[in-house]
């Protein structure tokens, strides 16, 4: 169910959100996207007469650990919320229990890191049921912890029959996804990049059945192109994966999808800002260097494919941006996607790289999507559906 449909007023509403957010060493937050994420969920509770009481986790902690309590967060929340907040120092218990029950209508309570229990990753049925007395609704938020089976995404929901349901984050997660894997409008491009091909198997096969193109990047391509027959020099390779790669590229066929690896590419001598660069075809890379951005040959085709397309899916950057003399190949990607977005197409990004490639460049604001879950988004672009999500279904 959607947030939309239940019935909010008068009532206490438990919402997991995700403010696993990253903090600095002053115990300050560092990066607060997060927490914007979850206000208007939040927002839309207070405004339909109910109480928020928040549940997260933060970090992996061990027992309780002071620096990933979050009691850390709340000078950050309130100052986004522009409202008061109370936060109670642990999240179950007859205490808690009491606190929330005395909340009013209107309040936002924040609960303190599920995750000091082991009994939150454990999935445990017993903690889940002392957190289910603290709602009368169960909303959940959290798209970044919805691929985990554990005690507040998966389980707590099932105590909460016909009085479930996505918020508003968690729902635009899943219609961002599904524009592309389901209903996305052809030509559906999907670019992958990164640097292991292991890692994203399962991804590139899924997405044999719904793009027309696919465009391998980043230090996975040398694997593929080994797969081919050429000569890879120091670029990135894993050997034990050169069957799979093959495996890849003809499922691929079998399919009709075209995938394009780089012509050209940037090869260096070392991965340093200071080492000696060359541009050689991707083939025929020189024995003591390694690939470690697409040259412009690459470039300008992967442009015009990008532009061709009215269904874009982004992940993993095209070579080693976080050294400047070898982000271009990723900044020049992410401009063609801006541009074919500016013409009308969908696009979205995810996963943990391409968003700080994205943030780097300041083009944060340039695509249709940008998903908040790293491998809450990769779990769902191999087709999966997540635990998080099957629990508020049904
Ligand atoms: P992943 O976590 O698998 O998405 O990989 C992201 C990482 O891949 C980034 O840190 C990039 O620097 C790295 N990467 C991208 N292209 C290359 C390349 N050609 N050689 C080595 N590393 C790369």
């Amino acid at each position: 169910m959607l947030i939309s449909e239940l019935d909010l007023n008068n009532k206490k509403v438990l919402v997991r959100v995700d403010f696993n957010v990253p903090m600095n060493e002053n115990l300050k937050v560092a990066d607060n996207t997060r927490i914007k994420s979850s206000l208007k969920t939040i927002l839309y509770i207070i405004k339909n007469g109910g109480t928020c009481i928040l549940i997260s986790h933060m970090g992996r902690p061990n027992g309780y650990e002071e620096k990933l309590s979050l009691k850390n967060i709340v000078e950050e929340f309130e100052m986004l919320l522009n409202k008061k907040i109370t936060f109670l120092d642990d999240c179950i218990g007859d205490k808690i229990k009491k606190a929330c029950q005395e909340s009013q209508k209107g309040d936002v309570v924040l609960l303190e890191n599920l995750r000091f229990y082991p009994e939150e990753e454990a999935g445990d049925v017993n903690f889940a049921r002392g957190l289910s007395t603290l709602g009368d609704v169960y909303i959940n938020d959290a798209f970044g912890t919805a691929h985990r089976n554990h005690a507040s995404t998966g389980i707590l929901p099932t105590f909460f029959k016909g009085k479930k349901g996505m918020g508003l984050l968690l729902s635009k997660e899943v219609d961002a996804i599904e524009k592309v894997l389901k209903n996305g409008t052809p030509p559906i491009l999907s670019i992958i990049g990164g640097a292991k091909v292991s890692s994203k198997i399962e991804i590139l096969k899924n997405l044999t059945n719904v793009v027309d193109d696919l465009i391998i990047g980043g230090g996975m391509a040398y694997t593929f192109v080994k797969a081919n027959g050429g000569e890879i020099g120091n670029s990135l390779c894993e050997e034990a994966f050169l069957d799979e790669a093959q495996k890849i590229l003809l499922l691929a066929k079998g399919k009709n999808v075209k995938v394009h690896l780089p012509q050209d590419v940037i090869v260096s001598e070392k991965l340093s800002n200071a080492a000696i660069t060359d541009t050689v075809n991707i083939y025929n890379i020189p024995r003591t260097m390694e690939g470690v951005d697409i040259g412009p040959l690459s470039i300008k085709k992967f442009n015009k494919i990008i532009l061709n397309s009215k269904t874009i899916l982004w992940n993993g950057p095209l070579g080693v941006f976080e050294m400047s003399n070898f982000q271009n190949g990723t900044k020049q990607v992410a401009l063609s996607i801006a541009n074919a977005t500016k013409l009308g197409a969908f696009s979205l990004v995810g996963g943990g790289d391409s968003i700080s490639a994205i943030k780097l460049f300041g083009m944060g604001d340039k695509f249709s999507y940008i998903s908040t879950g790293g491998g809450a988004m990769l779990e769902s672009i191999q087709g999966k559906v997540l635990p998080g999500i099957k629990a508020v279904l049904n």
